[in-house]
């Protein structure tokens, strides 16, 4: 069966930072999910990070110039935790190599997760177009990314993969 990866938040699962519970309702993703084809992911605690956490931003750049090593990331007590955040990227990349993903479904604004758009580094809310780590990733891999708010768009694309 052809699976897709999806950030665990968007399932309900307590992963988030703030460890807040807030699944996405969607016919689609409920769909998907009692079909069994979600591989499950957050790449922040696969990173080795808690729940909950500070937050954190992309410092300098996105989600490519980390990968590139131009940019890191540090939450808001001033912690580098760069590192953590591409251990986790990568181990949503070894997942989708296992399962043979083409498809991912990631929490937008995310600095591992967002597809379009990310914090711009300053802790004040503030978004710029950008990747997050595992997004980037993930793409750079050939997977194609589509994030909460695209999912009648996936769902499109997955019936022509
Ligand atoms: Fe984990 Fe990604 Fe959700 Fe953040 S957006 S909680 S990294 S799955």
């Amino acid at each position: 069966m052809e699976k897709i990866l999806i950030s665990g938040c968007l399932l309900g699962l307590p992963v988030r930072y703030d460890n807040k519970i807030q699944p996405v309702e969607n016919k689609y993703i409920q769909k998907w999910h009692k079909e069994g084809r979600f591989i499950i992911v957050c790449p922040e605690v696969k990173g080795g990070l808690p729940t909950p956490r500070p937050p954190a931003e992309i410092m300098g750049g996105s989600g490519e110039d980390v990968l590139s090593g131009n940019a890191c990331i540090h939450n808001s007590a001033g912690g580098d935790v760069t590192q953590a955040f591409i251990t986790g990227a990568q181990a949503a990349l070894d997942l989708v190599q296992r399962f043979h993903i083409r498809m991912a479904i990631l929490k937008e604004k995310s600095p591992s997760c967002g597809s379009h758009f990310i914090y711009d580094g300053t802790f004040s809310r503030r978004l710029i177009p950008g990747l997050g780590v595992t997004a980037a990733l993930l793409i750079r891999n050939g997977v194609s990314v589509f994030s909460e708010k695209e999912i009648g768009t996936a769902f499109e694309f997955f019936g022509r993969i």
